[in-house]
This record gives C-alpha cells, structure tokens and sequence, in this order.
C-alpha cells in the first residue's frame, strides 16, 4: 500500500457555521453572511489559522508533508433565528462548487455548527452532510468537527466517517477536537483505521443552566466518557449537549463514539453514556432567580456589583438584545442604579441628534417583539456617544479583543440607571464595554449582563454575586415557556414521565 502512495493526501477544509435558534425573530440573511461572515481560500488561513477555532485544527494539517491541505471555503455568522433557503442555497452551492472545481480529493473535513437549521431543510447539517457525500462519492473519508450544542441527527452521522464535538463549555478545545477528527480522517484515508460511529438520542433535552462542563452533572458525565475513551479502539468519543432553542427532529442531547473496526463497542459506549444522562435527567433542569426577587436583593445587598444574568436575551444563543423585562421590573419597583444595556439604533439616533448634555423623553428597547417585553420610557441626560469600537485585552468570553457595537449612546436616567444604548446586538462580556463610556463597573450597584455563561470570564473578578434570571425571551431557561411543533415526543423534562431504555443497537 505504502507504495501507492507517493503523493501526499489532498485535504478539502470546508466550513459552515451557525446556531440557528429558531424561536428568534431576526432570520439568518443571505445578506447577514456575506456582511463579512465569508471567507475563501487564503483568507480562511488568515482569519483563522493562528484562532482557537475549529477551522484552525484542521489547517494545522498543512504542516505536514504528507498533506496537501486546500482550504476552500468558510460560512460563519453569530447566532440568531432560521436560516432563509436562499442563503443556504446560495452557501452550500459555493462549497460543492469549490469541492468539484478542485478535487479529486482523498479527505473531506468539515467545520459545522450542528445546530444549524434552514427554513426549508431543518437538519440543515445533515443535509450539508449528506449533499456533500453524494458530491465526492463514498471512497472519500469525511470528517466533520461539531460545536457542543449540536443537536446531533442520524443524517449527520450516516454520511460521515468520522464526526466529533466539543467536551467543554465554554468551548476553549474547538482546535484540539478539530485536529482529532482531522488525524483520524487522514488516517482512515491511509487505510491504517477503519472508523466505525455509533450515535445515542436519548431523549432528552437540558437546561442552558446546567451546562457548564466544570459544574455538575456535566463535569461527572465528561469524566466519564474521557475515561471510557482510554479502552482499547476508541477512537473518539462526544456528549454533545444539544441546542433546545431548535424546534427540530433532532434537538436533545446526544453521543457519539468511533471505534476502529468495531461497531458493537461503538453502541455499547453511547448508550452507557446516555444511560447515565438519563439517570441524572433531574439533574439538568435549570431554574433561574426570580425577577423581583432578584432585583430587589441586588439592590439592598452591601456588596457591589451584583450582576444579574437576563437568560432570556442571551445574545450568544441567538436573541436580540433588546429585552426590557429587567428594566421595566426595576422601573416598577424603584430601583435605582442600573447599569443595562439595550439594542436600539433608533434610540440611538434620538440619543445622537439630541445631543451630549442635553435632556430627552424617549422610548428605548424591545423593537423585535412581544416576547422580549415592550419599549419602556425614560427620561435622561445624554453622557456620552460614540462609534462603539472599543478594545479589551483582558479576560473576554472567546478570547475576542476588539468590539464593534455600532453606534452608541449613553443615558443617565432620572431614576438613576445608566442605559448604554447600541446599534448592534451586544452581549455584556466585557468591562471595556463600561469603562469605554466612562463607567467604573466595581462602583455600579446593579449590572445586567445579557448571557448565561459568556459575560462569565470579565465579571466574576469584580462581581459580588452572579444571579441567573428566569427571564422570559428567545434563549429562556424555562423551556416550557417555548412553543415546539416539531420536537420529538415524549421528551424530558417536557413530559416529565418519559420513558427510555439505552440499548445498544447490535449485540
Ligand atoms: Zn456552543
């Protein structure tokens, strides 16, 4: 064999990345992707061969000899609502276009979301999945690196022959598990291994809440399947956690295990893993603090700042952040000294011409929809405007440095709130974001920070607590509150009486 392989292996790279939380109102645009989330060739290797990212496991092929790796093409936009057929049409056009154009391959990897979902195709990863296995026929190995909150088909395996996900959350090993399924494909293609997946749905959807890999049950359940990873032909294995936001099929929590030649093993690690998920189902339920509680203990507390999470506008999974729900509380029970910010490039143009110093009554945020409360009124002084650029170099979720919230405008209220106002949608993972407008976030009473994990890594330094709200919003933690019509059923903890029974699909 050895003989016949004087040429090095050729290695497509192809990416397309999105969380699509089909309960946000702001669809996925072909116009939002190409509004800098494209990249082609040379420029995927500049983006993002020296990041964290997945992208950057893969291309750390190109250091071998034995490797010709072809970067082709990369799709990538933040999270937000259904993906428009259109923009997947057009996307996925692009890399079967660039795959034909420039094969024969020996690999193909693929960085996918595995979350991602289009309006007409809502196993949209499955379907990339799938569309690019029949392209390149079934000799060519494909490898595909997931995200965590996958929600993981039997479409999306079938047609790969090796598949991984992330085991941290937050996510800081895309690249490691990136270059696992990048050397085991090469591998494969060498006919040294012969990858053989086997997947679990258990079903069961978990709490945002409950996610953290660090925290129980998650840190328990990682444990465990890094220690079954060390039998003999393990290849690989995944608990992806799932992305509830997805009314899908395939939305829960889910497995995946490669073994080499050894299919039966492969069944018998996924179900040990989601017989374990199972038994500690209670255990992922997440409840968030209630709102005036909340509130209200964060402004008596002689400790500053209390940071208070607003779980339903957590901008990382996909929401608008221009939830009022916090603020209007605040408004109705007279608290004073909140520093909230808010998505509202009206507001933000009222704030403009109005101008620094002066006074103006105006209604601020909630411009998507109903679910996200309703504009409130505040009358205030304009601080400060400006472009939104500001840089951090210190701890930011993602390692991100530099910020661009669009335009923005900074009100002191009447009743004491700082309302940092900004064109784009913002999640608070940053204390520049506040001090680039003039604010001391230690010296603020009350901080509304709109995310779950992300605004985690800037203030758990200087918070004197962190509460996590049970807002309501796109990205709630109380999952019953969101309207599904096409999840499976029965599914806990939606039918809290749901039965399952792991069993390994062959003997
Ligand atoms: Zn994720």
């Amino acid at each position: 064999m050895s003989a016949t392989r004087s040429r090095p292996l050729r290695v497509a790279v192809l990416g397309f990345h999105h969380e699509s939380n089909t309960f946000a109102p702001v669809p996925a645009t072909l116009e939002r992707f190409l509004d800098g989330g494209l990249s082609e060739g040379v420029e995927m290797v500049r983006r993002y061969a020296t990041s964290q990212a997945t992208l950057a496991g893969f291309l750390e092929l190109a250091a071998s000899e034995a490797v010709e790796c072809v970067p082709l093409v990369h799709a990538d936009l933040n999270p937000m609502g259904t993906i428009t057929e259109e923009a997947f049409e057009h996307l996925v056009g692009k890399l079967l276009g660039a795959l034909s154009e420039n094969g024969p391959w020996d690999v193909v990897l693929l960085a996918l979301h595995g979350a991602a979902v289009a309006a007409h195709q809502p196993d949209a990863d499955g379907e990339i999945i799938s569309r690019v296995r029949r392209a390149v026929g079934p000799a060519v190995v494909l490898g595909a690196a997931l995200d965590m909150h996958a929600n993981i088909s039997p479409k999306m395996v079938a047609g790969c022959d090796v598949l991984n996900a992330y085991l941290t959350n937050p996510h800081v090993d895309a690249r490691a598990r990136a270059r696992e399924v990048a050397d085991l494909a090469v591998a494969a293609a060498r006919g040294s291994i012969k990858p053989k997946i086997a997947l679990a749905t258990p079903p069961l959807a978990i709490d945002i809440l409950r996610q953290g890999t660090d925290d129980w049950p998650m840190r328990h359940l990682i444990a465990l399947a890094r220690r079954l990873s060390e039998q003999e032909r393990i290849l690989s294995i995944s608990v992806a956690e799932g992305f509830p936001y997805a009314d899908v099929e395939e939305m829960g929590m889910s497995f995946v295990a490669v073994t080499d030649d050894d299919p039966g093993l492969a069944e018998h690690i996924v179900a040990e893993l989601a017989g374990e998920a199972w038994r500690l189902r209670d255990d992922f339920i997440g409840t968030g603090a209630d709102v005036d509680e909340a509130l209200l203990h964060a402004a008596a507390s002689g400790a500053r700042p209390v940071v208070l999470l607003d779980v339903g506008d957590n901008v990382g999974g996909g929401s608008p952040a221009d939830s009022t729900h916090v603020l209007a509380a605040a408004q109705r029970l007279g608290i004073r000294n909140l520093f909230h910010s808010l998505c509202d490039p009206d507001a933000v143009r009222a704030c403009r011409s109005s101008g620094v110093g002066s006074s103006i009554t105006l209604q601020v945020g909630a411009r998507t929809d109903a679910l996200h409360g309703h504009p409130v009124t505040v009358t205030g002084r304009v601080r400060h405007l400006d472009d939104g650029r500001f840089e951090d170099a210190g701890v930011t979720h993602g390692g991100f440095r530099f910020f661009a919230a669009g335009d923005r405008a900074l009100l002191e209220t009447d009743d004491g709130h700082h309302i940092l106002l900004t064109s784009r949608p913002m999640g608070n993972t940053s204390l520049a974001e506040l001090t680039s407008v003039g604010l001391d976030p230690a010296t603020l009473q009350v901080i509304v920070a709109k995310g779950v994990h992300s605004p985690r890594g800037a203030y758990q330094p200087i918070a004197a607590e962190m509460i996590q709200l049970n807002t309501g919003g796109c990205t709630t933690a109380d999952l019953s509150s969101l309207r599904y019509h096409r999840r499976r059923t029965p599914m806990f903890p939606f039918e809290p009486s749901t039965a399952y029974e792991p069993r390994p699909h062959v003997g």
